[in-house]
């Protein structure tokens, strides 16, 4: 492989359902990414933390209340321990970091080392000991410290491991905003940040990348200046000042990673706009997200596409010619998954679901925005259509954060609704939503539900999973839908969509409409019909939104660092 002159930083990274360092789309997001990288041969290295209690193991009681437990696992056992320590100060304390290799292997040989920092060393302070153990964990105060391991940290340890020759630096999401100071003062090469100009920098603008992915203001990261100079230091506090980074007296990654980057881009099409109107002035562009093919294609389908398609896995724009793929044959692949994922939710929940019935899919991280209860927002009309148009039946999973007493509220209604609806619409919640479950959930149902209150759902992913396999979406029209809907004949849209504004009651009104009027007896009385809208939602969707076709975007309009903004 040609040395690595890529670095991209991900504060979470979904490498394998084994390791447990990711919380939901963010790090599958990275792990998709890196896949694609190997396969592709990009000269890409990756640095994230190693997460040792992992994020949690999620337990649901009778009536939907969440506990959490940690997910401990053994990076012995997975990873390769490296020998260089590099040491920053934080509060002051040196703290030592050292880093864990994994390997993510591409399909023609290539791959791409992925670094887990890691601070639980014998000579760093007992707190310090923790600062890599927990994803998402702890206060303001640790975050912070986790974020200049990751940043400072990281972009310290790269030459000492044989990755000295970086020309980019990409951060994935403002987390690791940090190493842009890192390279200030590398740059400066001594002189004061005092003296840093705007050619200064420049040069560190030249080498930074940054995606942003979230289009809320509170999803961005904000410090208390007292408190970055508490962790960080008067010297890094006088770079925050220079760089001109400090706002309302607060330490903003996102604003760092904006004035820091010479390309930034939001996740599809639509965020694109919603960030250009949140960050005027910078110019940003918008490369969509996607998934890896081979990943989140269930067993049934990567047989039925090797034997028409076998071009597939290495170029996933042969997932075009899946419309010349009979009916016949996708509705069998599908039936075999579906009969898997119903047989795996009995063993798993004791609940026997209806082969028969039209199965929504509805799993993600358990967040306010993403409205998990939004389908029972008339329990009566649910109830009615079922009863009236065709049976249906739904699966749910998805973690709530643990201090996201909203989202764990989330979980509890759909409990609720379950119960109330149990005569009539059977709703599973399986537990302890990961990897493993998406890729059974995402080929398993019948329909893909996503009901985001617009425009929050900068991309979303979880539906470019389930069109690899032959699903159709019902969603509201945010994020990649805007570019992936095409109504009646890859799924169906909820609402008007970005012209309109959000209006909660009308999307429920036209969730049901939808629903009712023409996805059920569509599902039920035209089952050939059906299955040609599973052969579109693979042929026009599965073959674009995929990660080798986002990577090569990435490598075309970010990582050439002659081309300038
Ligand atoms: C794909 C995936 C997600 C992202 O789902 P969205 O619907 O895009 O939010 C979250 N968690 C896991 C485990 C996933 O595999």
């Amino acid at each position: 492989m040609n040395t690595p002159n890529v670095a991209y930083f991900s504060m979470e990274i979904a490498l394998d359902p084994a390791i447990p360092t990711y919380a939901g789309g963010l790090g599958v997001l990275a792990g998709d990414s890196l896949r694609s990288a190997a396969d592709l041969g990009v000269p890409v290295v990756a640095v994230t933390l190693l997460h040792r209690k992992g994020y949690f193991r999620q337990h649901l009681d009778a009536q939907g209340n969440q506990s959490e437990e940690p997910d401990v696992w053994n990076p012995e056992d997975a990873l390769e321990p490296m020998r260089p320590t590099v040491s920053i100060t934080l509060e002051g304390r040196t703290v030592q970091v050292r880093a864990w290799r994994y390997l993510v292997q591409g399909i023609s040989g290539n791959s791409v080392p992925v670094y887990l920092l890691d601070t639980d060393l014998p000579s760093n302070a007992p707190p310090d000991r923790e600062l890599t153990h927990s994803l998402y964990g702890g206060d303001n105060r640790y975050r912070l410290c986790q974020e200049a391991v990751l940043g400072i940290g990281g972009a310290m340890i790269l030459p000492r491991l044989g990755h000295g020759r970086i020309e980019s630096y990409h951060m994935n999401e403002g987390h690791s905003a940090l190493l842009s100071l890192f390279l200030l003062g590398q740059h400066l090469a001594g002189r004061s940040v005092a003296s840093a100009s705007g050619e200064d920098m420049d040069a560190v603008r030249h080498k930074c990348v940054f995606t942003t992915h979230t289009p809320v203001p509170a999803g961005h990261d904000q410090f208390p200046m007292d408190l970055a100079r508490q962790v960080l230091g008067e010297e890094w506090t006088k770079s925050i000042g220079a760089t001109g980074c400090c706002h309302d007296n607060t330490l903003n990654m996102t604003y760092l990673a904006l004035r820091c980057s010479r390309y930034i881009n939001g996740v599809a099409m639509e965020h694109g706009d919603v960030s250009r109107d949140m960050f005027p002035g910078y110019p940003i562009r918008a490369i969509t997200n996607g998934v890896h093919a081979v990943t989140w294609t269930s067993p049934s389908f990567r047989d039925l596409y090797d034997r028409h398609i076998p071009e597939w896995r290495a170029d996933n724009l042969y997932l075009r010619y899946a419309i010349g793929i009979p009916p016949e044959e996708i509705r069998q692949a599908h039936a075999a998954e579906k009969h898997a994922l119903l047989a795996d939710i009995r063993r798993t929940t004791g609940v026997a679901l209806d082969e028969k019935a039209l199965t929504i899919g509805f799993a993600r991280r358990a967040s306010a925005y993403k409205r998990a209860d939004l389908l029972f927002s008339s329990v009566e009309r649910l109830r009615w259509i079922a009863q009236n148009v065709g049976p249906l039946q739904v699966v749910y999973g998805g973690k709530a954060h643990p201090r996201d007493e909203r989202g764990k509220d989330l979980i509890r209604r759909v409990f609720a609704a379950s119960a109330a609806l149990k005569d009539v619409v059977k709703v599973v919640y399986v537990e302890n939503y990961d990897m493993l479950w998406a890729q059974k959930i995402c080929a398993g149902v019948d329909l893909w539900l996503n009901t985001p209150l617009r425009p929050q759902e900068a991309s979303g992913t979880s539906g470019m999973k389930a069109a690899l396999n032959g699903i159709p979406s019902l969603s509201v029209l945010d994020g990649w839908w805007v570019e992936g809907h095409v109504e009646g004949a890859t799924g169906w849209a909820i609402g008007d969509g970005p012209a309109v504004p959000e209006d909660p009651a009308a999307d429920a009104a036209s969730l049901y409409d939808k629903l009712g009027g023409t996805i059920l007896p569509l599902y039920h009385g035209r089952p050939a019909d059906w299955a040609i809208v599973m052969r579109n939602a693979i042929a026009v969707n599965g073959s674009f939104f995929n990660t080798q076709r986002m990577v090569s975007q990435y490598v075309a309009n970010a990582y050439q660092p002659k081309i300038e903004v």
